[in-house]
């Protein structure tokens, strides 16, 4: 039997494809809308194309459209520009996602912020960051947003708990924050110049780990009974020589006997990630046909 303190990701992912699911048919039958998602994949990345393969094959299974852009690894700024500057104007398409890491040359930012707003279904643009920041109706990035359902389908309202967030980057760090803050918890956010890491994370009621080194999190830097969020992915050898395995931020063995509800890796957050694209593309579709948002 699995361990009860598990927060199962991927079960909530499914749930939320078939609310996502539910309220496509819905969009279908009553608007004559499809809602529409344009994946942009630059060059020959493996971990890029699994994702972009994953995303297209929900997008698909949940009764979106899906459309894949592929470009060569050469591909120059203005042509990467020029296709998305052509997907803002399409009809079909509610939402763009540009598959990050570009290839060296091409300034990521730059070619995000030329995504229309609305259409910015990662949430990475600018405006989209000014808006979460200010409280006004944006679109949120993905993997922070899958934690936040994630937490309070685990604890139900958040207010007033004390959450420590390790990882400042534009993408995890910063958005999680933001929610968690809007959220009415207060709020700490750690980084590599922090002063005893062990001491700030141990008074979290919710972590999360969003660093990129396997298994930095201890178990003994966890408060007894804290909410645990493993953002991390990272490939580490395995015991089978040849071979790897995923591992998290935080040393899951140690950490599960301390907290009271933490994320595996994988199965947690990753699952999420995907579930959250698609309901931002749905709700993208609604706000550009103003129609009201489901409750997703
Ligand atoms: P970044 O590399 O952009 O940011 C890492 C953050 O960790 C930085 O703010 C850095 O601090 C901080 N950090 C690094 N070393 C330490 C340390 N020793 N002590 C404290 N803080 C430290 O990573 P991302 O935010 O993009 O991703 C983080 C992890 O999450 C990665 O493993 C990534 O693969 C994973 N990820 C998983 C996703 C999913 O869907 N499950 C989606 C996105 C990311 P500083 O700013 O000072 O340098």
């Amino acid at each position: 039997m699995t361990d009860p303190k598990i927060i199962d990701g991927k079960a909530i992912a499914e749930t939320q494809r078939a609310r996502i699911t539910a309220a496509v048919a819905v969009l279908k039958s009553e608007h004559d809308l499809t809602p529409g998602l344009a994946v942009v994949l630059v060059g020959e990345d493996p971990a890029s194309q699994i994702y972009v393969r994953n995303k297209a094959k929900q997008t698909v299974a949940c009764g979106m459209q899906s459309m894949e852009h592929r470009l060569p690894a050469d591909t120059d700024q203005k042509t990467l520009v020029d296709l998305v500057t052509s997907l803002n104007e399409d009809p079909a398409v509610h939402g763009i996602l540009v598959q990050l890491p570009l290839p060296d040359g091409i300034e990521e930012q730059a070619v995000i912020d030329t995504i229309d707003p609305d259409k910015d279904v990662d949430g990475f643009h600018v405006i989209n960051t000014g808006r979460l920041a200010t409280g006004a109706a944006a679109m949120v990035p993905c993997t922070p947003l899958g934690c936040l359902t994630m937490l309070q389908d685990r604890l139900g309202d958040l207010s007033g708990l004390e959450a420590v967030i390790v990882g400042r980057s534009n993408i995890v760090g910063k958005p999680m924050a933001a929610l968690l803050l809007a959220a009415n918890c207060t709020v700490t956010i750690a980084h590599s110049r922090s002063r005893d890491l062990p001491a700030l994370c141990r008074r979290a009621d919710i972590l999360v780990a969003a660093v990129g080194r396997p298994e930095m999190i201890r178990g003994d830097w966890i408060k007894p009974g804290a909410a645990v969020i493993d953002v991390g992915i990272n490939r580490v050898p395995a015991a089978e020589e040849g071979k790897t395995r995923l591992v998290g931020d935080v040393a899951f063995a140690k950490a599960i006997a301390v907290a009271g509800a933490i994320t595996p890796v994988p199965g947690g957050v990753g699952p999420m990630t995907i579930a959250m694209l698609l309901r931002n593309t749905v709700i993208a579709a609604c706000r550009q046909n103003a129609i009201p948002e489901p409750d997703l």
